[in-house]
């Protein structure tokens, strides 16, 4: 059931006011953004404070267009808070000739989630070990620090979100296999390979960075190079798309960290999904910061940040937010559609502490003197909690915008 208030916000004009607070905006004003970011706009009155931007859009970023696809990056130049992780999404074209990232590496641990199609990436270790596999929607991949890699669209075509565990990455400043030979000098690149300097006459005068290539053979084991000293010992991707989520009545949730994925030792992930009046509860990330990416549906998410303060943000499909270490959260669908998006950790190991859970594992007079509660209260904590949606939630008077 939406509010009075909140019926006037959508239908109306909103307008950042209410009974007793604030007052009408004349203009100028972007009403389009005002829609979207309601508790900015109209803060719940239990924000307060200074907290630090926490969201950003990819909608806002500048997009670099290439024959072969196209990519855009949110990093700490965008988000200032964002210092451990930065994200890029990219698209490679689809077709008979399909966009191809180039051979590359960097300093950082690339992390992905295929959002949509289906793409061949490959890789090579420091052991003369090789990699290959394909990659479809819902699937991973990790590429170590400095670990040469590919990524190629199949015919239908691919987009894909790429973490790095530095939130000062950029997508544009990465080693690429062509822009290192066009500053070599030729004679060393003839030397190096044992080629002739006919041979390499062609060669890219500068990055290709993406281009268009034949698509791969629709088979992988049409498309394999065996490698003498064998495969990787810890496979770079990861099929969650095989994952069996962890179900409850609110949604379902599926963490994949170096448990499950041994490869991906810097990045932990859970994939969560609420559904319409949902909340993934409130709780806290005792060992890292929180990058989200928010792939379905709308949410919004209020982060205490302690000193009694506290800010709420709107987020929607394609936007990024942010949780600085330790900070308490929770993300409520506020749609009509199941929200969807990543929670991203530079770390080992997904963790989580549920206040639910812990005033329960508490002694029960102590949460009661503490709250000003009886036991009709403490009697509905849950021990037990390995779930980390709460079913069926209801909007109370509480959460109104007053
Ligand atoms: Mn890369
Ligand atoms: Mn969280």
């Amino acid at each position: 059931m939406k509010t009075n208030i909140e019926n006037a916000f959508w239908n109306g004009l909103p307008q950042p006011q209410n009974a007793t607070r604030g007052g009408t905006d004349s203009g100028p004003r972007d009403v389009s953004r005002d829609r979207e970011n309601p508790d900015l706009l109209i803060p719940p009155i239990t924000d307060k404070g200074t907290v630090p931007n926490l969201h950003f859009s990819f909608s806002n970023v500048h997009n670099r267009l290439e024959e072969g696809g196209w990519t855009r990056e949110i990093t700490a130049r965008e988000l200032p808070v964002s210092t451990t992780i930065a994200g890029i999404n990219m698209r490679l074209r689809p077709g008979q000739l399909t966009g191809v990232r180039e051979l590359h590496w960097h300093k950082q641990a690339e992390w992905a989630y295929m959002i949509s199609g289906k793409a061949r990436i490959t890789a090579v270790d420091g052991e003369g070990r090789n990699f290959a596999d394909d990659v479809k929607i819902g699937d991973l991949w990790y590429f170590p620090a400095g670990i040469p890699h590919s990524i190629q669209a199949h015919t239908e075509g691919c987009e894909f979100l790429l973490v790095f565990d530095d939130g000062m990455f950029s997508e544009n400043d990465t080693f690429l296999v062509s822009e290192w030979l066009s500053r070599t000098p030729l004679d060393i690149v003839a030397k190096n390979f044992g080629v002739s300097l006919e041979t390499l006459e062609s060669l890219p005068p500068k990055e290709k960075y993406f281009f268009l290539a034949p698509a791969p053979p629709e088979t992988l084991a049409n498309d394999e190079v065996i490698s003498p000293n064998g495969r990787v010992p810890q496979w770079f991707s990861y099929h969650l798309s095989q994952q069996a989520p962890i179900k409850v009545a609110g949604g379902q949730v599926k963490i994949v960290d170096s448990g499950n994925f041994p490869a991906s030792k810097t990045i932990a992930a859970a994939l969560v999904e609420v559904q319409p009046g949902g909340i993934r509860e409130l709780h806290w990330h005792p060992n890292t910061d929180e990058w989200q990416y928010y792939l379905e549906g709308k949410g919004r998410m209020t982060v205490f940040t302690a000193s009694d303060k506290a800010r709420t943000f709107d987020f929607r499909a394609g936007d990024v937010g942010y949780v600085p270490f330790a900070m308490g959260h929770y993300v409520e669908n506020t749609g009509d559609t199941p929200l969807i998006f990543l929670e991203i950790f530079r770390s080992d190991r997904f963790v989580d502490i549920l206040l639910n859970q812990w005033l329960a594992l508490t002694p029960p007079e102590l949460v009661q003197a503490h709250l000003n509660v009886d036991e009709s209260f403490t009697n509905t904590l849950s021990k037990n909690k390995a779930i980390i949606i709460q079913p069926d939630y209801k909007r109370t008077e509480a959460i109104e915008r007053d």
